[in-house]
């Protein structure tokens, strides 16, 4: 019988909960995974340990993060907490001997990053860091079309990443918000769609970037009255240009009103184009060129069990994966690479990659000019 993993969260916030989700469904989506045990669960407050311990079905919790990373039962830990703590918690892990996935982005600096890659390098552990929405099966049929030819050369991408959850100038002043955490929106979000653009096209060469703050203050508390200035980005617009020659958009925002998870791009080639945004995240619109004038248009590709691993969910097409399946494929390719002693998708070192473009969005901006990336 496989070896069981056990299995640590740091964390039992938002995405706290979406690992223990997705460690609790992995097994029945990808039977030949070794078992997931879920072993102790960590967070500062040992009190919401224990009742997420109870709630996630951990058979131990604690206040302390350290007791976790050092404890001989656990295999596995997930880093879910701010990103000011990532690079403490996964170099301790990695210490340990401890396989890390780490959530986006790896680290609030390049610096720290390329500390964390080369410590999990050298201790051999596999790692995986939580870019979750490349992991849906459509976006992977996209990047099979694309290096198939489908679309011939590709021409132009524009993506974006927009949410609204800081769009309200009373929502207070958060470890999201500390630029002790890093840049702002270019890593928080920015991140994830800098690493789609890098899984469909690759490298990202160049970059040329504007990004601004648009709200200036926020209360220290929700209602206070107390205020204290932002100093990370709302909002990053970048012109890029990728290694493979065609160039593109890319924007990150947390202040889009009424948006809440326009994650998505339009790729176009000679022969074709492609259009997704996560807010539907079961279609892929696909056109291609040369049709008759009066009937083409756009086809909607909707996502079903040929799909793969969409079949490991669900037998039925159109019934439609959500967020948490996207989160247990992820957890689902950890623990199988972790039982196969291969590499997990994306590592520590491509979340070095993605932040290499952030800080030379960074660079761009403050300079004012193009930046090589790297
Ligand atoms: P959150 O504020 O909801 O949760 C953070 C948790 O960390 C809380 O439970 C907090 O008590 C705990 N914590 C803080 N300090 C700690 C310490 N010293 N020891 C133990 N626990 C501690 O935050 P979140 O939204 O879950 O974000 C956490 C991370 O996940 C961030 O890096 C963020 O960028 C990332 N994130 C990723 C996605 C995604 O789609 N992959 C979505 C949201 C957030």
């Amino acid at each position: 019988m496989t070896k069981e993993l056990g299995i640590g969260i740091i964390g039992t916030g938002f995405m706290g909960k979406a690992h223990a989700f997705a460690y609790r469904a992995a097994l029945a989506a990808f039977p030949e995974i070794p078992p997931p045990r879920l072993e102790m669960i960590a967070d500062v407050d040992a009190d919401a340990a224990a009742k997420a311990a109870r709630q996630f079905g951990f058979l131990r919790s604690t206040g302390n993060w350290r007791e976790l990373v050092q404890d001989p039962r656990i295999d596995v830990v997930s880093i879910t907490t701010p990103n000011t703590l990532h690079k403490e918690m996964a170099l301790a892990a990695i210490a340990a001997g401890k396989h890390v996935h780490c959530e986006k982005p790896l680290s609030p600096s390049l610096a720290d990053s390329v500390e964390m890659v080369g410590a999990a390098e050298k201790a051999g552990v596999t790692t995986q860091v939580g870019f979750n929405y490349i992991k849906n099966p459509l976006l992977k049929l996209a990047r099979d079309m694309i290096a198939a030819g489908e679309l011939g050369e590709i021409t132009g991408f524009r993506g974006i990443h927009a949410e609204d959850y800081m769009h309200d100038p009373e929502t207070p002043y958060t470890w999201r918000i500390d630029p002790v955490g890093g840049p702002g929106v270019i890593a928080d979000l920015g991140s994830h769609i800098i690493g789609m653009a890098r899984f469909l096209l690759g490298p990202i060469a160049e970059v040329s970037a504007d990004v601004r703050t648009i709200v200036k203050s926020r209360p220290v508390a929700r209602g206070a009255s107390e205020r204290r200035d932002v100093m990370v980005d709302d909002v990053a617009r970048l012109l890029v240009q990728f290694g493979r020659g065609c160039g593109g958009t890319i924007e990150a925002n947390w202040v889009a009103t009424g948006r809440k998870m326009q994650l998505g791009f339009e790729l176009t080639g000679e022969r074709g184009s492609l259009v997704f945004s996560q807010e539907r995240l079961n279609e892929l619109m696909f056109y291609k060129a040369g049709g008759p004038a009066g009937t083409s248009g756009y086809v909607r590709i909707e996502a079903g069990p040929q799909h793969a691993p969409y079949g490991q969910f669900c037998v039925a097409g159109g019934h439609q994966l959500g967020f948490n399946d996207l989160k247990t494929i992820e957890m689902g390719e950890f623990l199988g690479a972790i039982g196969a002693g291969r590499k997990a998708t994306p590592d520590f070192r491509e979340a070095y990659e993605i932040q290499k473009v952030v800080e030379a969005a960074i660079a761009s901006s403050r300079t004012r000019n193009w930046v090589k990336v790297g």
